[in-house]
């Protein structure tokens, strides 16, 4: 918890369930990232948190921004940014929504089928398009994979069909699965991009992007994971490795790394009760769940630290679930958490670095439930 946070509770004792964002630190992941010399440009993607406020304080520095739907075009756009920092990365898109990008001057799209290619060529005559490959996900806690991505020996015949349809393909991109815990996975999927570069190369299409995606790991205190610093190194060499002195220009587009450290839920206990088939467990139910911004607790993929305020007490093994009458509504089972023996209902509860996916996800109104209250600070 940052200190402006933690004075913002303190003097705005905000109802629960709600997600407080500092803006700080926001810049700060940014600029972080930024200083890093493996890449050259950051595209923030916009689906980890779409506030205004992140948007805009992120258009401050200097960032561009990938976004996936007309509604995150028309938040970047709302926010100043120019057309040419901003990129439609999803590969899936209506003609509709092409054409709505094309009217705002967007002119960077990311495919991966010619059935999209054709889109584009209605839509978007011209346009920059950057071919994304599948690559493993193996080690990411939030795989990506399967849904997305050509099979890297069709990038040249996907190529060529762009340069038929008057499109200028670019470059390449891929994205090893959000959460990713394993740096060799970059450096292996950057490897492959050498190689398409030079087989693109030999079909007569040079291509000067390479876009690594995101994916870069979040410190949730779960488990080890690399440090950034250390990811961007491995990466710097990887590039060079594959590309020598004909290094394209690199992007990503980070997105959990950026705003997950920056904000927490608060949450307030609504029951603590054991359960007829195991009277051992105890069972925790918050203000918040899987519908109210937690969806990234589907499988327990995502951890969040989990702490209680004014408990001196030892801790227990709880389940904790959400509030509505469902019974997926359950945060973590499986693998238990830990909160303090003594909680009982009205106590708070802190979900920590949860400023990524959560907001967004919140249902409009499942069981009656509001979405989740944001505070930016
Ligand atoms: C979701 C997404 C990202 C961001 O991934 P993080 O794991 O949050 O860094 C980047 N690029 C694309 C294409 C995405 O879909």
């Amino acid at each position: 918890m940052t200190d402006k946070i933690e004075q913002f509770l303190t003097y705005s004792q905000p109802s629960t369930p709600c997600l407080v964002v500092d803006l700080d630190r926001v810049s700060e992941n940014y600029q972080s990232m930024a200083a890093m010399t493996a890449w050259d440009e950051i595209f923030y993607a916009v689906k980890a948190n779409p506030a205004s406020a992140v948007i805009e304080t992120l258009a401050a520095f200097g960032a561009s921004f990938d976004a996936a739907s007309p509604a995150e075009i028309a938040t970047c756009v709302a926010a100043g940014i120019a057309p040419t920092r901003i990129s439609y990365g999803n590969t899936i898109k209506k003609s509709v929504d092409i054409a709505f990008a094309v009217g705002h001057g967007i002119d960077l799209f990311a495919f991966d089928s010619s059935g999209e290619l054709d889109k584009l060529e209605a839509q978007a005559p011209g346009a920059r398009v950057i071919c994304r490959i599948a690559v493993s996900n193996e080690g990411a806690r939030w795989p990506l994979t399967r849904k997305f991505g050509c099979d890297p020996a069709e990038v040249v015949a996907l190529l060529r069909r762009a340069v038929a349809a008057g499109l200028r393909p670019v470059g390449l991109s891929f994205h090893t699965g959000s959460q990713q815990t394993e740096s060799s996975r970059w450096c292996q999927a950057i490897a492959q991009c050498g190689q398409l570069f030079a087989q693109s190369d030999a079909a007569g299409i040079p291509l000067e992007l390479l876009n690594l995606g995101g994916g870069f790991p979040v410190a949730y205190g779960d488990g080890y994971v690399p440090a950034l610093d250390d990811v961007a190194a491995e990466i710097d060499r990887a590039i060079g490795d594959a590309f020598g002195g004909r290094r394209p220009r690199i992007i990503i587009e980070p997105g959990r790394t950026i705003v997950a450290d920056a904000g927490l839920i608060l949450s307030e206990v609504v029951l603590v009760t054991q359960r007829a088939y195991n009277r051992m467990e105890r069972w925790v139910y918050l203000d918040v769940g899987r519908y109210g911004g937690l969806a990234e607790c589907e499988g327990e993929a995502i951890r969040y630290r989990m702490t209680a305020s004014g408990h001196v007490g030892p801790d227990g093994p709880v389940v904790v679930a959400g509030p509505t009458c469902d019974s997926h509504d359950v945060m973590y089972e499986k693998s238990m958490c830990a909160l303090p023996i003594a909680l009982s209902v009205g106590d708070l509860v802190t979900l920590h670095d949860t400023g990524a996916y959560t907001s967004s996800y919140a249902s409009v109104g499942f069981n009656g439930f509001a979405p989740l209250e944001e505070y930016f600070i």
